[in-house]
């Protein structure tokens, strides 16, 4: 069993390292959405209301195994002040190669003086790293309140969806993604796939994409994916017009046919329809990745009108990903959403595999 926050026993007058997830987006280091600082604060009041001491510790960006200013934790620390005063913040993880090495000496620097562990860093769970795994090993350990209620959720989704169950995809982590595709294929009836995802697809199709965003190394992977959902008859459905940008720089509308040097950027309005009403038929939806490039308001519509429909349907919903969350918010479709992740590929990887390296750790802790 995987120990919750009870399972610390009496927490008064000790120090609770908890590992976060506050790897927020930033704009030129100012914070543009604290929805993942928001997420955390449940669990820091549970601990700090029964008189611990709480030290958060999060990554922030890829700083690659050292200090770099770009990637301070101080905007990060100066909003948690104002959300949860007197709660501490380590420097970003990442900044000590140990993190991601998973060095157990890094790990034993994280829990020198710390009496107990809490993991509710959901978007980093999927990950082997020093103090995701390393604390569990010693110290009692729990999940805090979002982890927990992520597990249920994604757990729920995987072992008992209402059906059809459509898993839609899209954002620019492309190979990242695709490796899921194939066991998401097991768990859901339909994929719907937009976001610059859909042109290695249409390209395994064997049309041509421009220059638009792909992975040529991916079209095999593709090409097996697309043969293995028609003999399971369970559809991917790929956009069926695109919006991009023509060679000279203007805004344009094609098929699935882009000529040379033209970049598509977003699904086009008959694909942001279609895919609408299969989220509005369908009785849950899993949805991660943008359909477009939505920080360009040209790019935009794709992924507000899938945002739109995941906020219309009867279905249950869930949105995974941290572009996805942050795009969501900003059309304020936030609140109508079921359950908005603070995990992308945590997300996809446990509905994939129903199991993640820091829920395995937690199981393993001496008090589980
Ligand atoms: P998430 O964080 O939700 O998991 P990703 O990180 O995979 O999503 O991708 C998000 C990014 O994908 C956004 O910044 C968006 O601009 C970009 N994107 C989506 N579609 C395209 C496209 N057609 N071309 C280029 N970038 C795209
Ligand atoms: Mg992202």
């Amino acid at each position: 069993m995987i120990p919750t926050l009870d399972d610390l026993g009496d927490v008064a007058g000790k120090r609770v390292l908890v590992r976060t997830d506050f790897n927020v987006p930033m704009d030129d280091g100012v914070i543009t959405d604290d929805f993942r600082i928001r997420a955390a604060l449940p669990t820091i009041q549970w601990l700090t209301s029964r008189g611990a001491t709480v030290i958060t510790a999060s990554h922030l960006g890829r700083p690659k195994g050292r200090p770099d200013a770009r990637y301070s934790m101080d905007p990060v620390r100066a909003r948690l002040a104002e959300l949860a005063p007197g709660v501490e913040l380590l420097e970003n993880l990442r900044f000590d190669p140990g993190e991601e090495g998973n060095d157990p000496a890094f790990a034993a620097s994280l829990i020198d003086g710390i009496d107990a562990y809490v993991d509710d860093a959901f978007g980093a769970c999927h990950r082997a790293h020093a103090s995701i795994v390393g604390p569990p090993r010693v110290l009692p350990s729990a999940m805090g309140l979002l982890l927990q209620k992520e597990v249920e959720v994604l757990l729920g989704l995987r072992e008992h969806p209402k059906r059809p169950f459509v898993a839609v995809l899209g954002g620019s982590k492309i190979s990242d993604k695709l490796g899921v595709v194939e066991s998401l294929l097991n768990v859901v009836d339909a994929l719907v796939i937009g976001g610059a995802m859909c042109f290695t697809f249409l390209a395994a199709q064997g049309k041509p994409i421009g220059a638009s965003l792909w992975e040529p190394d991916q079209v095999d992977t593709c090409a097996r994916l697309l043969a293995t959902s028609a003999a399971r008859g369970k559809p991917i459905h790929l956009p069926e017009d695109i919006v991009g940008l023509d060679a000279g720089g203007n805004f344009a509308t094609y098929g699935t046919r882009l000529p040379d040097g033209a970049k598509g950027f977003d699904i086009g309005p008959g694909s942001a329809a279609a895919f609408s009403d299969i989220i509005m038929d369908a009785r849950t939806v899993f949805w991660n990745g943008p359909m477009g490039m939505f920080e360009d308001d040209r790019f935009a519509a794709g992924t507000r009108t899938v945002a739109q429909a995941m906020a219309d349907t009867k279905a249950f919903t869930v949105v995974g990903g941290g572009d996805s969350a942050a795009a969501l918010a900003q059309f304020r479709l936030d609140d109508e959403i079921d359950h908005v992740s603070t995990g992308g590929g945590a997300s996809l990887e446990l509905l994939e595999l129903g199991d993640l390296p820091g829920l395995a750790a937690l199981r393993g802790a001496p008090n589980a």
